[in-house]
């Protein structure tokens, strides 16, 4: 039986990816300090006997007996990766280096969460993972991004100096059941806002665009990833080719959650990258992985799962 830490794994997309692992049959350690987490998401799996849940800083050392690790651990929303930007960058940069030598010492494969960020307010469009980003390292995004940075840095070295098995996965937004509802992020706020009547927050003039894909489908493709043949490193792109801009967003989350919300305009932060769509044909060539589910789905389950929370 395999066995899997999950790093990060009581948050939005690794409780998806806990669940996902459970059911195909594998051990899990769910490694986690709960800082945008909670114990919540994982609930179901607690009384599972391979599911083990520790609390954790991967920003400590950790000693673990498994085979595979996915390092999901790092706040992904602006909100709170920038409430406390030191611990973000220690978060992606001691968090790599730990859980790279935990990989090292067991022999163990390690997938990185990465992300688009890594391409900053990006001056190529759609990006494509040659293309070496543009990133403002002193901004208030730099803990985040350059942290991600940093530890795909460390990830490549591991695996040159010491032959560490990596996979390098850059995931574009996602989105689904999960998120917090005070994750501060576009998708989870507008629904809650429209579910509760409150104004609907759009940053800016809503011109800007985002690609949005659901959690299930990256959960695949992080699966498939995973297991591929260990000369596929990455980095890989993943998420979804279908852009939309703030405003058509808010209009479509709006139509599904009904409700009365007016828009208000507040001003964009810094740093707010103008446009993001990923191009997907290396995941699509190496590994046959495309998302399935449209957006008008993904928010509709989303959308259902909030309406549940929020009243409970
Ligand atoms: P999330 O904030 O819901 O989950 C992150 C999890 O990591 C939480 O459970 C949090 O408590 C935990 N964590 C944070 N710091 C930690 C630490 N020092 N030690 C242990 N655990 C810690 O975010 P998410 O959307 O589920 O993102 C998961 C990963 O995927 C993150 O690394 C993020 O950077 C990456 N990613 C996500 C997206 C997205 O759109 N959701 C896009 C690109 C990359
Ligand atoms: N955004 C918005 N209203 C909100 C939250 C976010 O208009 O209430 C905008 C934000 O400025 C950005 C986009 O939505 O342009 C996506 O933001 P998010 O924080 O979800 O992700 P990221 O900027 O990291 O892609």
């Amino acid at each position: 039986m395999e066995k899997v830490l999950v790093a990060g794994g009581a948050g939005f997309i690794g409780s998806h990816l806990c669940k996902r692992l459970i059911a195909l049959g594998a051990r899990v350690l769910c490694a986690d300090n709960f800082t945008t987490g909670a114990q919540s998401n994982v609930q179901e799996l607690l009384a599972n006997g391979r599911f083990e849940l520790i609390e954790h800083d991967v920003a400590r050392p950790l000693q673990a007996d498994i085979d595979r690790i996915y390092n999901l651990a790092c706040p992904a929303s602006p909100v709170h990766y920038q409430r406390d930007p030191v611990s973000t960058i220690k978060t992606n940069v001691h968090g790599a280096i730990n859980m790279l030598d935990l990989a090292k010492e067991r022999n163990a494969r390690i997938l990185q969460a990465s992300t688009s960020e890594v391409y900053g307010d990006p001056e190529v469009h759609p990006q494509s993972e040659s293309y070496w980003g543009h990133v403002n390292p002193i901004g208030l995004r730099g803990c985040y991004d350059e942290g991600k940075r940093c530890a795909e840095t460390l990830f490549f070295d591991y695996s040159r100096q010491f032959g560490v098995e990596i996979k390098v996965l850059r995931i574009f937004n996602t989105y689904g059941p999960h998120m917090q509802p005070n994750d501060g992020r576009v998708i989870s706020n507008f629904i809650v806002q429209a579910l509760r009547g409150d104004a609907i927050t759009i940053y800016g003039d809503g011109s800007q665009t985002r690609s949005f894909c659901y959690v299930d489908d990256l959960v695949d493709g992080m699966i498939s990833f995973m297991k591929s043949p260990s000369d596929f490193t990455g980095p890989v792109n993943m998420g979804t080719p279908y852009e939309v801009s703030m405003m058509e967003l808010a209009n479509m989350i709006l139509q599904l959650a009904g409700g009365r919300s007016e828009i208000e305009y507040r001003p964009l932060p810094q740093g707010d990258p103008k446009q993001r769509r990923p191009d997907i044909r290396l995941a699509r060539e190496a590994l046959g992985w495309e998302p399935r589910v449209s957006l008008l789905d993904g928010l509709k389950e989303t959308v259902a799962y909030f309406r549940k929370t929020l009243s409970a």
